[in-house]
């Protein structure tokens, strides 16, 4: 399928079969030879190629070459993560008067939205002829009492790879009752190649000043200055590892972005010092989760490679974790029926 101006192409093959329905892989090329791979076995994003300073492609983020694969593991590579991305405390909430318990499948807490969270969800999909580049639109319906959420939710993910190197998602959502949302892209980067090994040697810049505590403190913000979680200037993931603390070691921490939630705005800008690939992520989202990928410990082997500790990181912007129960943060991942959700990140490649 050619793209509506000629400039990229999209083509679709089967990705396996389960609970008897085939699942699909698009391959998304762009005018300059950039590569996404989508499956839509939890809208999950298998490859992305783009070029270094010598105009070399690699595959720069984590992922699995087959269905099976995607299947036994627990390390969201590359999917989806909903009805509610990260922690909710005891999975436990009120919305309106009522008590809900959602699954617990994080020790006492709720992750990602449970064990049939959004990323095990066989999502409809369709190629579409957008203007600058090919994308896939995937859909998914999470019916009412899903992982113990209630209202069913109509979801929209529109994965596109543009003609000026932008791997952008947009998310959208409604739902027929009151429920509560938060999606999150769940990609993790390594910008050496997925298979080169540690990120640990790879800057980052974030553009935040706070960043907020997870269980047993969350609500709690706290400044970066001065601390290990200051990234207000590039410095390696690695430099102050040490001090992060966190078992296992590493960042794992959702830091408030700077500037209006709702407004696209400068999230991040990763780079590879030895490739010269360079990641600028804006979205419009309130925070974002600078995962380092600490719990990888080698038993993920995607496309030919093991992922080791710290082979990969994830920037997931979303609504803060444990909001629901943080009554200052509640309303940002309340929905209603009539109400909108909607989430937009640019993921923008160059070199320097
Ligand atoms: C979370 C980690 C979790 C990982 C799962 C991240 O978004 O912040 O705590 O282990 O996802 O792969």
């Amino acid at each position: 399928m050619l793209n509506e101006d000629g400039q990229g192409t999209i083509e679709r093959s089967v990705f396996g079969s389960l609970a008897d329905r085939e699942l699909s892989l698009f391959v998304l090329r762009n005018a300059s030879g950039c590569v996404l791979k989508v499956t839509n076995y939890g809208a999950t994003v298998t490859e992305l190629h783009v070029p270094d300073r010598l105009g070399q492609l690699a595959d720069i983020v984590l992922g699995f070459q087959s269905l099976d694969e995607y299947v036994a593991s627990q390390s969201y590579f590359g999917c989806i993560a909903g009805r509610v991305a990260n922690r909710i405390r005891n999975g436990l909430f009120e919305l309106d008067g009522k008590s809900y318990q959602l699954a617990q499948n994080d020790g006492p807490n709720h992750l990602h939205g449970g064990w049939k969270g959004f990323h095990r969800g066989i999502w409809s999909a369709q190629a579409k002829l957008l203007g600058n580049g090919p994308a896939v639109e995937l859909k998914y319906v999470s019916k009412d009492g899903e992982e113990g959420y209630p209202g069913t939710l109509f979801t929209t993910v529109t994965y596109q790879l543009t003609n000026d190197a932008e791997f952008v998602v947009e998310m959208l959502a409604e739902s027929d009752g009151p429920t509560i949302v938060n999606l999150a892209h769940h990609g993790y980067y390594n910008l050496a190649g997925h298979g080169s090994g540690s990120v640990l040697s790879q800057e980052l810049r974030l553009n935040a000043s706070e960043y907020t505590l997870a269980d047993p403190d969350p609500g709690v913000t706290k400044p970066v200055a001065g601390s290990a979680f200051d990234f207000s200037e590039f410095k390696t993931i690695g430099r102050d590892l040490e001090q992060v603390g966190n078992r296992p070691l590493g960042y794992d921490h959702n830091f408030i972005v700077l500037g209006a939630p709702g407004e696209l705005r400068q999230v991040a800008q990763a780079r590879d010092p030895k490739s010269g690939r360079v990641m600028t992520l804006e979205s419009d989202q309130p925070g974002v989760q600078f995962y380092c990928g600490s719990f990888l410990d080698g038993r993920d082997r995607g496309k030919g490679a093991r992922y080791d500790q710290y082979s990969g990181f994830c920037l997931e912007t979303q609504k803060f974790p444990y909001a629901i129960n943080v009554p200052s943060w509640r309303n940002q991942v309340i929905l209603r029926p009539g109400e909108l959700y909607r989430h937009r990140m640019v993921h923008r490649f160059s070199v320097d």
